[in-house]
């Protein structure tokens, strides 16, 4: 069941309107590092996780990032609704849109459930969970330095701070489970290649710990050990003369 309460999470109130800022906002409302791609990934992972506490963690996370997409809605309709039409009109996804919020990106891209990661596995989920936190982290950043507003930007700053408590909460539930810094999860065995590291790009080469001992073996000159596969069967496909060496 839901409930929708009329008042916003955190105050909107733009002073200073400006309908090329709305379309930057739309970034965060129908796009790929948006509230409504967290918003449904984590409402969508809670279905097929079986931990009660992890389901719960991801519900309310989900519902908050609801609460974000309102805002940032709330903040787009501000930025195209209360100035003069002209600047509006100036914006063409607003003059043919309409004002306010649409689920299309900064540049006019639909949104879509490809944006969405999310399956199988509850580590795979909260690692997925993290890289988005950390998108929507970014861009925030990217529209708090392109913000003239300060209503506005102090609104995507407790955007920018929730995500980051997002993440830490994601770390945090997989620190419980033992698989914040563990790469193996599921039930199949990895291969003796596991810690092989290839160097294969040849020209002046770095190391660090992602490939050196104790952790890793380094390869610095990597061999095939494919062999030449066969060559494929294609009854249908022209036939020419072999070529001859
Ligand atoms: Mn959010
Ligand atoms: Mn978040």
């Amino acid at each position: 069941m839901f409930y929708h309460r009329k008042e916003t999470i955190v105050p909107v109130d733009v002073k200073k309107p400006d309908a090329r800022f709305g379309a930057f906002l739309l970034e965060q409302f129908g796009g790929a590092t948006g509230e409504l791609t967290a918003a449904l990934q984590y409402w969508v992972q809670s279905f097929h996780i079986t931990d009660a506490s992890i389901r719960d963690m991801l519900q309310d996370i989900a519902i908050e990032e609801f609460s974000h997409l309102e805002v940032v809605g709330k903040l787009i309709e501000q930025h195209t609704s209360k100035l003069d039409q002209t600047e509006v009109y100036a914006s063409p996804l607003f003059r043919v849109r309409g004002v306010g919020p649409h689920f299309v990106d900064s540049q006019g891209s639909a949104w879509t459930a490809a944006y969405i990661n999310e399956g199988g596995n509850v580590v795979r989920d909260l690692r997925a969970d993290i890289a988005a936190e950390a998108g929507a982290r970014q861009t925030y950043e990217a529209l708090i330095h392109a913000s003239t507003d300060e209503g506005t930007s102090k609104v995507l700053t407790h955007l920018l701070t929730r995500e980051i408590t997002h993440a830490q909460m994601f770390m945090a539930a997989l620190e419980r489970m033992g698989k914040l810094d563990d790469p193996f999860f599921g039930t199949i065995k990895p291969d003796e290649t596991v810690d092989l590291v290839f160097n294969l790009s040849k020209g002046e080469d770095f190391r660090g710990p992602w490939n050196q001992e104790p952790l890793f073996r380094y390869e610095n000159d990597p061999k095939p050990n494919g062999g030449i596969p066969r060559a494929p069967v294609n009854p249908d496909d022209e036939k020419t003369p072999l070529a001859t060496k």
